[in-house]
Order: C-alpha cells, then sequence, then structure tokens
C-alpha cells in the first residue's frame, strides 16, 4: 500500500475509534502526500525528520505532529499501534480479512462496535444495505468469532465492574444512575461482555468526562452516548443514556437477545423509554425482571399471568447460613464474618467450617469445633444483634455415611451436608449419598446440591426428582449456594425444586467477610431466575421459624 492510501486506512482506523478529528487530519495527511508526489514525499518527511518546522506546504500543527510521526516510526508501526486499540470485534474482523477499513467505519457509525451487536446488527437491519455478499461473510465471521469468546466468571465479572462504578460514584456526579447490564443483569453463571448503562442529562459530556478517569487505561471507540473502555485489560461497554431514553437503553443491553427480539416483535419497534416498564406496556406485557429475559417462554408466563409477583430479594433475607472461617478455609476469623454480617442488618447467621475429610485447604476436627464453640461465644456477647448459630459443612463421604459421628453433629445448631467428591460414582451412587444425607435427622441443609463449578463442571448427574421428593418429604432444605463457583441449584434446578415443595435456602458460602453481601446477591439473582418466592426461602424467615424448621427434622417431626 502506497504512503497514501496507509494514511488513509490510518483514517478510517481513528474513525472507528470515534476520533473524527484525528481521522480528518491524518486525511489531510494523505492528501498533502498526493499532492507534493513521490519525491516531495521524499524531502518533506526527511526535514519532519530533522526537526525542520518550516515548509512550503501548507499544513496545521496537528497534521504535521502527525506526519513527523510517520517520518519517524514508518506507516506500518503507526498502523499496527491504531489497530491494537480497536474495540476487539473491529480487530478481529480485521485478523479475518472480513472487513476493509472503510467497511469497518461504516460498521462503527451503525454503533457495531461488540459482537453483541453484530449479531443484533445483523438480527434487526441496521446494516443491510451493505450488500448481501458482504452480510454473508459478516455472518460466517460472526459464528467464528462466537468460539473465541473467553466468557469470564459472574464473580471476576463484578470484580472488574465494582472498581469503576465506585469511580463513576466518586467522579461523575453528572451520571446520576449506572447499572451493570447484560449478561450480569441477567446474572448469567458465565458473562461474554461487560456493560454499564448511565443516566446524564448532557450523555456527551458525562462520556468524555468518564473517558478521563483514571482507571481507563484506554478508550478503544467514544462517541456521544457510548465509550468502550479498557479497565484492568478488559473491554467495558459504556453506554449513557439522556434520562428519555434509560429504559429502552437498559431493555436493549440487558437481553437475552431472543428476549429482546420477541418483545420487539409484539410493539414493532422499541423506540425510548425512560422507564423499563414502558417497554413492556407498549407490547402489551407486564414488567418482566431481568433475571426472566432467558427465554421466550418468560414472555408466555408473563402473559398468562404465571409470573409470580413477588420473587425473592435482598429485603426478604433474615440470615445467611452457610459461611466459612480461618477455622477451615475461610480467610476471616468469626468476628470478622460476625461484625460484617451485623452490619448487613442480618438477625441470624451460621458458621459452617468444612468438616476433616473435605478437600479443602484446612479443615475442622471435632475438637477444634469445641474450641469454636468457645470462640462464638465470646463474639456473640458483642454482637448482641446478630444470633450466631454454630454449624458445620459436612462431607457426605463415598459410602452416604456423614464425615462425623452424630454424637458431635447433635451438639451443633445447625448441620449443612455437602458432595464435595464423586469419589468416581456415576449418577445413581451419588443420588444415593445425597438421598442417605436427606434422610440423616441431623441434617438440615444439603448445600450446593449437584456440586457444580462453574466453567469446569456442569453438575453431578443426580436423579433430582428423587432428591427434591426426598427433601420435601423429610423437611431438608436445598440450598442456592451464591459463591459465584457454584451458583447452585441453578435457576432451573431451583425452579424444579420450588416446584416439588422443596424448602430452599440462599447462602453466601463465603470465605471472606468483604464478599458476604455480593455472595448473597449472586444467591438471591440465581433464586431469582428460577422463579423463587419468599415463602420458599427458609432463611427469609424469623431465626423461631428456623429453629423450628431444624428441630421438626430432628425430633422426626
Ligand atoms: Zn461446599
Ligand atoms: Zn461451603
Amino acid at each position: 500500500m502506497g504512503l497514501a492510501s496507509a494514511l488513509r486506512h490510518v483514517a478510517d482506523l481513528a474513525e472507528i475509534r470515534g476520533e473524527d478529528t484525528q481521522g480528518a487530519n491524518w486525511r489531510r495527511a494523505a492528501e498533502i502526500i498526493d499532492t507534493v508526489g513521490a519525491r516531495g514525499t521524499t524531502r518533506l518527511l526527511d526535514r519532519l525528520r530533522r526537526g525542520h518546522d518550516e515548509s512550503d506546504v501548507d499544513m496545521s500543527t496537528a497534521v504535521r505532529t502527525q506526519l513527523r510521526e510517520v517520518a519517524l516510526g514508518g506507516a506500518d508501526e503507526i498502523i499496527l499501534a491504531a489497530r491494537s486499540s480497536l474495540p476487539r470485534l473491529l480487530r478481529r474482523l480485521f485478523d479475518l480479512n472480513a472487513i476493509t477499513s472503510s467497511q469497518g467505519v461504516a460498521l462503527a457509525r451503525a454503533d457495531v462496535l461488540t459482537l453483541a451487536d453484530l449479531t443484533a446488527a445483523l438480527d434487526d437491519g441496521r446494516i443491510a444495505r451493505m450488500g448481501d455478499e458482504f452480510l454473508l461473510g459478516l455472518r460466517r465471521a460472526a459464528e467464528a468469532l462466537t468460539f473465541d469468546v473467553q466468557p469470564i466468571s459472574l464473580g471476576r465479572a463484578w470484580d472488574l465492574l465494582d472498581p469503576l462504578l465506585a469511580s463513576l460514584a466518586m467522579e461523575c456526579p453528572a451520571i446520576d444512575v449506572v447499572v451493570p447490564s447484560g449478561d450480569v443483569r441477567r446474572v448469567e453463571p458465565l458473562v461474554s461482555s461487560l456493560v454499564l448503562v448511565g443516566r446524564a442529562s448532557d450523555p456527551a459530556t458525562a462520556v468524555d468526562t468518564l473517558c478521563l478517569l483514571p482507571l481507563v487505561d484506554d478508550v478503544l471507540h467514544r462517541s456521544a452516548r457510548r465509550a468502550i473502555a479498557v479497565v484492568q485489560w478488559a473491554e467495558m461497554d459504556v453506554r449513557i443514556a439522556a434520562p428519555e431514553e434509560l429504559g429502552s437503553v437498559l431493555f436493549e443491553t440487558t437481553g437475552a437477545r431472543e428476549h429482546v427480539r420477541a418483545v420487539r416483535a409484539r410493539s414493532g419497534t422499541i423506540g425510548s423509554a425512560a422507564d423499563e416498564a414502558d417497554v413492556y406496556a407498549r407490547a402489551g406485557l407486564p414488567f418482566i425482571p431481568p433475571e426472566l429475559r432467558q427465554h421466550v417462554g418468560d414472555i408466555d408466563a408473563a402473559l398468562d399471568g404465571t409470573l409470580p409477583p413477588t420473587l425473592v430479594s435482598r429485603e426478604h433475607i433474615h440470615g445467611d447460613l452457610h459461611m466459612h472461617t480461618s477455622y477451615s478455609d475461610g480467610r476471616d476469623s468469626i468476628e470478622a464474618m460476625v461484625a460484617e454480617c451485623a452490619a448487613l442488618g442480618y438477625e441470624y447467621i451460621a458458621i459452617t467450617d468444612h468438616s476433616a475429610s473435605a478437600a479443602a485447604s484446612r479443615t475442622v476436627t471435632p475438637d477444634q469445633l469445641a474450641r469454636q464453640r468457645d470462640e462464638i461465644a465470646g463474639v456473640q456477647e458483642r454482637y448482641p444483634s446478630v444470633v450466631i448459630l454454630h454449624g458445620i459443612e459436612v462431607d457426605i463421604l463415598a459410602d452416604g455415611r456423614l464425615d462425623f459421628a452424630d454424637d458431635v453433629l447433635q451438639h451443633l445448631d445447625i448441620v449443612l451436608a455437602s458432595l464435595h467428591e464423586a469419589a468416581g460414582h456415576d449418577g445413581e451412587r451419588l443420588t444415593r449419598r445425597c438421598l442417605d444425607a436427606i434422610r440423616h435427622p441431623l441434617v438440615s441443609i444439603i448445600t450446593h446440591p449437584a456440586n457444580r463449578l462453574v466453567g469446569r463442571r456442569g453438575g453431578y448427574p443426580l436423579d433430582f426428582d428423587a432428591v427434591y421428593a426426598a427433601a420435601a418429604e423429610t423437611g431438608t432444605a436445598l440450598e442456592i449456594d451464591g459463591a459465584p463457583s457454584h451458583l447452585d441449584l441453578d435457576g432451573d434446578h431451583a425452579r424444579a425444586a420450588v416446584a416439588a415443595g422443596v424448602t430452599v435456602t440462599i447462602d453466601s458460602d463465603c470465605h471472606r467477610s468483604s464478599a458476604l453481601e455480593r455472595q448473597m446477591s449472586l444467591g438471591l439473582g440465581t433464586a431469582r431466575r428460577g422463579r423463587v418466592e419468599p415463602r420458599h426461602v427458609l432463611n427469609a424467615r424469623p431465626l423461631h421459624e428456623v429453629r423450628a424448621f431444624i428441630a421438626r427434622k430432628r425430633r422426626g417431626r
């Protein structure tokens, strides 16, 4: 490629990033190169390289500076650098030779900057004019790119979002509402893209401010209502909506795509809405909570009136029945966990460290349990507002027995039992082990029943119907575990469990005090995906009812 074409290419790349002034400067530089011809170019670049500013060619200081960069480093360097700071989608489309740079500009102008945008755009017709053959190639590229998405866990997503949310709250007062959208808002266990939606009366100025935040390492694209920013090496799609469009932007970015498509099909168009509920009202639907926007079936349920009127939420939660301390593999002391739980306003909590056979890095022995009981009594005096139950997360051994003898367990206030180790067993034997624990009178809760490890293991192939029936019959609760590595029972299983009459608990399974609140909220989101209502949830009840639930099973009803 000749120098002028190379500079026009760089201009396109700048325009893809939304740097229109830079783009115009590069185009002017290309024009100059065309005008002065080959020999003139050599002379011009040579003089710029030597720092001579005087020139008989008319150009602005900005153009001269950009041309000097070319003189010093060469156009290839500049192209390379410009390509590496494009939004990932565009970078990959160039890698695949699926687009030219002017097509890249057209895509950016159509607001197609992420894979989610591309998939949506192929669907909603906004790039239909770019030609059938081109669209076919893009469709193939979109499919190929779907495979190289490396989703992150919901916990990791929040680790990345939290500092930006804090920084926006502190340093961008003009953005008065900020909501994580997309996969995170739907509480997907695996997150493919990070999206934030903010509200500001002057979106363009707000975008400028946020692009200057110290936390933002790079800005890969910016427009009047959007910035694709890099924070801690992660690409974040930040949308700033004017107040009258916040609802519609939230709705469209939340997804899932099939859901958005189905709602749009009902109303013909989404239009602008300040409130998400208006988007649904125009489609003749009641508001559907984000956690339920997974399947088209959710829309049918909304129409039939079979969606529960109230899903469980934070204000229903009285306590947290599953957490670890430094007695086992937790990071913090009992006191640190209790102090945080008191600050969260819980009425009660259970300290539930791992039993001796667990594969955890540290576990408790029966002797240490006695010491832990004394320590809890001391902490209890200092934190009278929250009742501390002394419990355990006891392993279900390979033969279905529990890791500790009954005479150890019966002195505890609450016993949680877990399958942590498959021992090479198939679904049938794992189910039998789980059922043995459910039938044990001292076991009140089966934690993370499928022992799923998000992104690594799908969960044990239990006979869930048998597990639900036994849990309902014996008065054993099944847990919805809020640890981002578990999120188990997941939404679909949680829904089937409560439909079978099972009482569930929603716990943090936390190993550090700073994550107690977040992991409870992830557990709640997972429960909401399963349409769980407050009446299904043990720890949405006051302490005396929890104690009665435990006692009823211990007495054999
Ligand atoms: Zn566990
Ligand atoms: Zn645990």
